[in-house]
């Protein structure tokens, strides 16, 4: 079982980044890029894949409810999605704690009887 896309790159895994933007995979990009609409926001979602502060920019992005542009790797609509199902989460929170879960998960040794 692989690490959920959105948790991010291995080197990350473990450790919250407070400071996020800084380490954005995007922030040499136009904003306009990020702020599209129909098929064009499956390209800008290709800028996301393997952002190390991708999980960081989901749950900013879910927890004070952007309404526009790809964030995280979601556009707003697959961002809508996942506020309907979870209105009153704390994103962050969940999102952090699937992480370090995932890192347990993959990095735990197997045993072999
Ligand atoms: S996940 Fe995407 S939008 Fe968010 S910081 Fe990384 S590249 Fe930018």
């Amino acid at each position: 079982m692989g690490t959920p896309a959105f948790l991010g790159r291995c080197g990350d895994i473990m450790n919250w980044v407070e400071d996020w933007a800084p380490r954005a995979a995007c922030r040499a990009e136009q904003p306009d890029k990020l702020f599209v609409r129909g098929a064009e926001q499956n390209k800008a979602k290709t800028l996301c894949q393997g952002c190390p502060v991708r999980t960081e920019c989901l749950a900013e992005a879910l927890d004070n409810q952007i309404e526009w542009g790809v964030w995280g790797g979601m556009t707003e609509r697959e961002r809508r999605a996942l506020l309907r199902r979870r209105p009153n989460a704390s994103w962050r929170q969940l999102l952090e704690t699937a992480r370090k879960d995932a890192t347990v998960a993959t990095t735990a040794p197997s045993v072999t009887v």
